[in-house]
């Protein structure tokens, strides 16, 4: 079979898809019509976030069988047009778990004890003691809402932090093995209770905007937000409102309604502030996993097809 791998897919996936016995070819950002042309006679596409494999993109590459995402979710493949044209799509749902848990931590920890700001203006020369006093986060309770893969990674993490874990999940209606410690609630007990909220739910119509000014306006004034999921969960807009009227100490954010978010977005102007450019998945080890599941995905689908 014959594969063309974009994004910069980890070289690992690439030389096991040789090891194979497949021809692989490796491109960097292609769109249509360059995608069209380069798609002529590809069987299996391998893509990280950039390639967006569109509806037009399926519909021009007629000998494509299997599209492989190296990564959480299916934002950039349209799911919908390939399952009609009877290509199968797979994703890495497990390769970036361990990443995202930790740069929650990370932000969280940036953020309370002002790391980004500290730095520079050390870095510019200026030795700020008293300007940075920052805030444990021991001691508090860590909402998270959804409770699957990267949800139970982070409560793991906020129990060696000595964080008490409020847990709220649609589908999660018992404790899973291990986390008994974990106190489920329904979503408004989490907003109301929880020092610190994260959120790990996938971007779903249910899940778009369900953090606006209703659910801002329960949380505590003094309470902070984490957002590593994804942008379209929160509604930018009424963020923005609850961090500048004091509704809201501080918020995280690793992720935008649009990206890249343009140099002028109002987010990026509050100093109660932490943004990051979606850096969550961006590890050596995330991306390598990523691509060792890619790579494995995709061979699964092609010997699923031999046997059809
Ligand atoms: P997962 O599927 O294991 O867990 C998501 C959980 O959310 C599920 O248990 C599901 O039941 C729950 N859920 C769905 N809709 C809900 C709702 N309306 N209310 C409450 N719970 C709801 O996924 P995961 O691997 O833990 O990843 C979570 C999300 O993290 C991904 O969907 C993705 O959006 C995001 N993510 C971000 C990065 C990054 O770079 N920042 C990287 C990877 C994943």
């Amino acid at each position: 079979m014959r594969v063309l791998a974009c994004d910069g897919i980890d070289p690992s996936a690439v030389k096991r898809i040789r090891d194979a016995g497949h021809e692989v070819v490796e491109a960097k950002g292609l769109a249509a019509p360059d995608l069209l042309t380069a798609l002529k006679g590809v069987h299996g596409l391998l893509v990280r976030s950039a390639t967006k494999v569109t509806a037009e993109v399926l519909a021009g590459a007629p000998d494509l069988r299997v599209v492989v995402r190296a990564g959480t979710g299916l934002d950039n493949v349209d799911r919908a047009a390939a399952d009609a044209r009877g290509v199968l799509v797979r994703n890495t749902p497990d390769a970036n778990t361990i990443s995202v848990a930790e740069i929650t931590f990370g932000m969280l920890l940036a953020l309370e004890r002002h790391l980004a700001g500290a730095a520079a203006d050390l870095r510019a020369g200026r030795w700020e003691k008293s300007k940075y006093a920052g805030h444990e986060i021991f001691g508090r309770t860590l909402g998270i809402i959804g409770f699957g893969r990267i949800g139970r990674e982070v409560a793991t993490r906020a129990r060696a932090f000595g964080m008490p874990v409020l847990a709220y999940d649609e589908l999660v209606k018992k404790s899973p093995a291990g986390f008994d410690w974990v106190r489920l609630t329904d979503r408004d007990t989490l907003l109301r209770e929880a020092d610190v909220v994260t959120l790990h739910v996938p971007l779903t119509e249910g899940t778009r905007h369900s953090i606006s000014t209703r659910e801002l306006g329960l949380m505590k004034p003094d309470a902070v937000l984490v957002n590593a999921s994804r942008g379209g969960v929160v509604d930018e807009t009424a963020l923005h409102a609850a961090l500048t009227s004091g509704r809201l100490r501080a918020a995280a954010v690793d992720v935008f309604e649009r990206e890249p978010a343009p140099a002028d977005h109002p987010l990026l102007r509050l100093p109660n502030v932490l943004a990051l450019p979606h850096l969550g998945a961006s590890t050596s080890e995330a991306q390598r996993r990523a691509g060792t599941d890619a790579a494995e995905a995709l061979l699964e689908a092609f010997a699923s097809l031999a046997t059809r």
